[in-house]
C-alpha cells in the first residue's frame, strides 16, 4: 500500500510556516525556530533528539507530524573520494545524490524528481519516466544527508547543483522552495551564488525564475547549436526552440547579474565537429555566458559514444579563440560515476525478475 504523506510537511517548512503550524497549540515561536535550527543546522534524527525541547512537547509533536529524513540505501565511494548515494525516499522510491570532492571543499549534486520526463535520447534518468515530484523537504534533505556523511572528514557541502535526476523546472515551486530553505539563516545559510540549477530549457520557468530574487546560476543543457540536431537529441526543443531559449537566458543574465552557463555533452560524430564548434561559436556571440563541455557518460541503451579526448580539446580551443569562455567538465569519480540515473536503474533491474 502506498503511504501518504503527512500534511503539513515538517521537512518543506520555513521557521515562519513551523512558527504558524505550531502557535494554535500555545506552542512559543523561539520553539519552533528550535525545531527549524534542529531539523538542520544541527541535524536530528527524530524529534526524540532535540533535546533543547521539553519531552512531552516532543512526543506531541512527533505523533502529528512524522519526519521522514531520506536515508541513504547504498553508498559508492570513488578513489578521488567522490561519494554516490542511492538514497531512499519514505514511499520507497529512490534517486540518486552524488558528493563531490574539489579544491574548495564539497559540493551535493541532488536530484529532484523520481524519473524524468523530458525524454533526452542521451541521458539515464529519462530511462525511468517521472513517478514523482521530490517535495522542497525531499531536495533538502539529500544536503543533510551529504553532510552527514562528510562530517566525519570534517567538512560541509558549500555548494550544491541541481542536476541530479529530474528536471528542476518541472517541478518548480518545490525547487525554489528548497533552495529558499537552504538560504535560511537558522538553517544550511547556503548563499543563492553558490546554488546551481541546470535545465534542459523549459522558457516560461526560466523567466520566473529571473523574477524570484534569489540570483542563483542558471545551467543550461544545450548539446547542440541547431534545432534540427538540438531537436532530436532533446524532445523538449520543439516546445522552445534555441532562440526562444537564448533570449530568455539572456534576460536571465540581466536580471540576475549571473552570468549563464550552457552544458554540451560531446558525442562523437553527433554533435563534435568543427563546423559545430562554430556553429555554437556564432549563437553565443556578444553573450557572456560560459560553455561547459561535458564527457559523455555512455548509457548502454543509447546509441552513442563519448567523442575523443582530442576531439573535446579541439572543440574547446575553437570556442575559446573566438572569446567564449569554455571549460571541460572534470570527471570525478570515474570508476563508480556511470552516468547520473544509472546507479538507481541497475538497482531496479537488479531487483525486478
Ligand atoms: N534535467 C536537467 C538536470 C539534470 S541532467 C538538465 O537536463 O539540465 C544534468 C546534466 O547532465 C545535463 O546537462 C544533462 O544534459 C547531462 N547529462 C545527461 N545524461 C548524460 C550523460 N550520459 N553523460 C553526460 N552528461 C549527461
Ligand atoms: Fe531529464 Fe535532464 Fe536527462 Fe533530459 S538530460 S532526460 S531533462 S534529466
Amino acid at each position: 500500500m502506498v503511504k501518504h504523506k503527512q500534511e503539513p510537511d515538517v521537512l518543506s517548512s520555513s521557521p515562519a510556516e513551523l512558527e504558524a503550524l505550531m502557535a494554535p497549540w500555545g506552542v512559543p515561536a523561539y520553539r519552533a525556530r528550535q525545531l527549524f535550527e534542529g531539523l538542520w543546522r544541527r541535524p536530528i534524527r527524530d524529534y526524540g533528539d532535540l533535546t533543547v525541547w521539553p519531552k512531552a512537547l516532543r512526543l506531541s509533536v512527533e505523533d502529528k507530524y512524522p519526519l521522514h529524513r531520506v536515508a541513504a540505501s547504498r553508498v559508492q565511494t570513488g578513489q578521488d573520494g567522490t561519494l554516490k548515494l542511492l538514497v531512499k525516499l519514505f514511499d520507497g522510491q529512490q534517486v540518486e545524490t552524488v558528493v563531490l570532492p574539489h579544491d574548495y571543499g564539497y559540493s551535493v549534486c541532488v536530484s529532484s524528481q523520481v524519473g524524468c520526463n523530458m525524454g533526452c535520447t542521451f541521458c539515464a534518468s529519462g530511462l525511468l519516466k517521472r513517478s514523482r515530484n521530490l517535495t522542497a523537504g525531499e531536495i533538502l534533505d539529500q544536503v543533510r544527508l551529504a553532510n552527514d556523511l562528510i562530517q566525519e572528514r570534517g567538512h560541509v557541502i558549500s555548494r550544491v547543483d541541481l542536476m541530479g535526476i529530474g528536471e528542476p523546472m518541472d517541478n518548480y515551486e518545490n525547487v525554489v522552495k528548497f533552495m529558499r530553505l537552504a538560504h535560511e539563516p537558522l538553517g544550511l545559510n547556503l548563499s543563492y551564488r553558490h546554488f546551481t540549477l541546470s535545465t534542459s530549457g523549459l522558457v516560461p520557468e526560466i523567466y520566473q525564475l529571473a523574477e524570484e530574487g534569489i540570483p542563483v546560476t542558471l545551467a543550461v543543457s544545450l548539446h547542440a547549436a541547431t534545432d534540427d540536431l538540438r531537436s532530436s537529441l532533446m524532445p523538449i526543443d520543439k516546445a522552445y526552440p534555441i532562440a526562444a531559449l537564448i533570449a530568455a537566458c539572456r534576460v536571465y543574465g540581466e536580471k540576475t547579474g549571473r552570468r549563464v552557463s550552457f552544458e554540451y555533452a560531446l558525442l562523437a560524430g553527433v554533435n563534435d565537429t568543427d563546423d559545430q564548434a562554430m556553429q555554437l561559436v556564432r549563437l553565443l556571440s556578444g553573450f557572456s555566458c560560459h560553455v561547459n563541455l561535458i564527457p559523455w557518460n555512455p548509457v548502454p541503451e543509447h546509441p552513442f559514444t563519448p567523442s575523443s579526448k582530442n576531439r573535446v580539446e579541439q572543440f574547446q580551443r575553437i570556442v575559446q579563440e573566438h572569446g567564449i569562455s569554455c571549460t571541460i567538465r572534470k570527471e570525478l569519480g570515474q570508476e563508480i560515476d556511470a552516468a547520473c540515473g544509472q546507479l538507481r536503474r541497475r538497482e531496479e533491474e537488479a531487483l525486478s525478475p
